[in-house]
C-alpha cells in the first residue's frame, strides 16, 4: 500500500488567508510568506489585524465554510482514495482546515493549532512541530510505507525530497525554476495520472 501525501492549499482548496481577505475586505490579510518571509512575524501580523478588526474564530470559520474546493479536487480525491491511503499534510490550523475536510470526504489531516480564548479570540498559534510535512513522510517511510507526495510551493519541497516520488501541482514559476527535478502537473487529471504512473514504478 502506498500513502499519498497531499498539500491542502493550492492543491485541493484555494489559499485560506486570501479567501478570508477577500470575504472580509481586509487587504492586509493578503500578505503571504512571499511578502514577509519570517513565518512567526507573518502570523503575529495576521493575528494583530484580526484583533484590530474584531474578527474572531467564529467569523473566520463562517468565511471558510463558504470556501469551496478547487474545480476538479473532489473528483480527484474520490478517484485517489480508491487506490491510495491519503493523508493531507498542511501548514494550516485544525480550526481552519476541518470545515474543509468535510467537503473533501473527510481525509486525515495533519496540521497545526490556533490558540483560541473563551470569547473566540485567536490569541496565538502553535506549530505541532517544525517541518512537519517532511517529518511525517520520513516517519511513514520508517514504518515501511512508500510515499508519493504533491504540493504547490516552497513549504512542500522538503516533503517531496524525502518521498519516493514527488510532483508539483500548479506551482509558481520561481518554484519550477528552483526545483527542476520535480515533474509538474497542471490539473487534477494530470496529477492523478502521475500518481498511477509513480505507483507502477514503485511496485515494479
Ligand atoms: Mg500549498
Amino acid at each position: 500500500m502506498i500513502v499519498a501525501c497531499l498539500d491542502l492549499e493550492g492543491v485541493l482548496v484555494p489559499e485560506i488567508w486570501i479567501a478570508v481577505a477577500e470575504k472580509t475586505g481586509i487587504d492586509d490579510l493578503r500578505l503571504t510568506t512571499r511578502d514577509i518571509s519570517d513565518y512567526d512575524k507573518l502570523m503575529k501580523h495576521r493575528l494583530s489585524i484580526l484583533d484590530k478588526h474584531g474578527i474572531d474564530i467564529n467569523l473566520i470559520q463562517e468565511v471558510i465554510s463558504k470556501v469551496d474546493p478547487l474545480p476538479g479536487a473532489v473528483e480527484f480525491m474520490n478517484k485517489l482514495r480508491e487506490k491510495f491511503q491519503i493523508i493531507i499534510l498542511s501548514d494550516t490550523f485544525y480550526q481552519f482546515g476541518m470545515p474543509l475536510m468535510k467537503k473533501l470526504g473527510n481525509p486525515t489531516l495533519f496540521c497545526h493549532n490556533l490558540v483560541v480564548d473563551e470569547a473566540g479570540k485567536i490569541v496565538d498559534y502553535k506549530l505541532r512541530m517544525p517541518d512537519q510535512k517532511r517529518e511525517a513522510v520520513k516517519r511513514l517511510k520508517e514504518i515501511n510505507f512508500n510515499v508519493i507526495a504533491s504540493g504547490d510551493s516552497y513549504n512542500d519541497t522538503n516533503m517531496l525530497s524525502v518521498a519516493d516520488r514527488g510532483v508539483l501541482f500548479c506551482p509558481p514559476q520561481n518554484v519550477i525554476n528552483e526545483f527542476p527535478q520535480y515533474p509538474v502537473a497542471l490539473n487534477h487529471e494530470e496529477l492523478f495520472n502521475y500518481f498511477v504512473k509513480a505507483e507502477k514504478e514503485i511496485n515494479s
